[in-house]
């Protein structure tokens, strides 16, 4: 078989953070180098860990300390929600065989946002998920074809609502397991954007595996130029889109799969409701939300949610903008950000639709 998976060289356990992998959706353009009569000095960090390369720039005397802060924790929680690390919290709580056990605050913190996610989601983002994307062979890049019947018994071990969260203790049913690869990383960017804050931090650039996090605007005032890959040509944008103060963050099927010997290929993004990769129409979604937790786990919900279900549920809540392409090149853009998109040539304004609240 086939497969794409561009973080296949990293070391094992990182590989098997929460499944979460390259993304590389989103691309930023230079314009963020400092201009010229600014004197704030840049400083960037570069690393690799949940899976993914991390880079991380940001401006002002303190910016060199805030970073070296930022990696430390972003490794601290690597080490807390690792799937495949044996001391994560995580593993120990996936290995629990159906016994309660304490977590920490943090993990707690992140769990019950997963929790209610999964809930206002209608189950489209499972946090469950775990047993079905092994299954498929994303843990282990084992790739493989499993069949109906197996997914029929793995999906009875899947369900959020088989997850029991009380002042700081689990309870999982023998045999459900977490995957928190389609928030973990959403969610660890909050925390480091925060810090960053903290530390007094106003202008920085986060790009965590292709999920893009912003503070403030770029140094010299401006608005941070953020390209949206194109799902149809490997390493191309579509378009960009400026931004500030916010999280851009993509899901595509592109991103990570595999092609099995029939010649069809299966993305690492599971339709809960069926265990099989979801076919919702969609080739890729992004969301611009304020926090990184919300645009990580809408990203992939919406995507198995597919155009329709997606605008009703962005008209019902409205906390977030998107840009939605469709597997025939159809983009569909909430209108508050189709004023913050261009498409970089080639692409007719006829294929763009703007989504508003009607
Ligand atoms: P993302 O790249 O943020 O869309 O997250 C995709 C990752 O989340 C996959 O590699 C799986 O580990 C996991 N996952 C796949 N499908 C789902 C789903 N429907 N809900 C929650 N997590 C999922
Ligand atoms: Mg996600």
């Amino acid at each position: 078989m086939k497969y794409k998976n561009p973080g296949q060289n990293l070391p094992n356990r990182f590989l098997l953070f929460c499944n979460a992998l390259l993304l590389c959706g989103l691309f930023f353009f230079p314009g963020c180098k400092p201009a010229t009569g600014t004197n704030l000095k840049k400083h960037s960090i570069n690393f690799i860990a949940m899976g993914t390369y991390i880079t991380m720039s940001a401006y002002g005397d303190q910016a060199g300390k805030a970073l070296e802060l930022s990696e430390e924790k972003i490794k601290e929680l690597e080490d807390l929600w690792s799937v495949s690390y044996e001391k994560s919290e995580i593993y120990r709580v996936n290995n629990s065989r159906g016994e309660t056990t304490q977590i920490s605050t943090e993990t707690e913190e992140l769990l019950e946002f997963a929790l209610a996610m999964a809930e206002k989601t209608e189950g489209t983002f499972e946090p469950t998920i775990y047993p079905v994307v092994d299954a498929w062979g994303f843990t282990s890049h084992q790739y493989r074809i499993p069949g109906k019947e197996e997914l029929a018994g793995l999906l009875k071990n899947t369900g959020y609502k088989k997850v029991c969260l009380s002042d700081g203790n689990i309870h999982l049913s023998d045999g459900v397991k977490l995957d928190l690869g389609a928030v973990a990383k959403g969610y660890a960017g909050d925390m480091v954007v925060d810090l960053l804050k903290q530390q007094g931090i106003t202008s920085a650039l986060l790009d965590i595996g292709g999920n893009i996090q912003l503070i403030g605007k770029k140094p010299d005032g401006g608005k941070w130029r953020i390209g949206i890959r194109n799902p149809f040509d490997d390493g191309e944008t579509i378009g960009i889109v400026e931004a500030e103060d916010c999280a851009v963050i993509t899901s595509g099927g592109y991103e990570r799969y595999f092609t099995g010997e029939n010649g069809k290929k299966y993305h690492h993004i599971i339709n809960p409701a069926t265990g099989y990769p979801a076919e919702s129409g969609l080739a890729s979604v992004t969301i611009v939300a304020k926090k990184g937790r919300l645009a990580d786990v809408l990203s992939t919900a919406l995507f198995v949610m597919g155009l329709e279900q997606a605008t009703g549920y962005w008209r019902q809540h409205q906390n977030f903008d998107m840009i939605l392409i469709t597997e025939n090149g159809g983009i569909h853009i909430t209108k508050s950000l189709s004023d913050r998109f261009s498409t970089n040539g080639g692409t007719s304004p006829a294929v763009i639709d703007t989504i508003d609240a009607q």
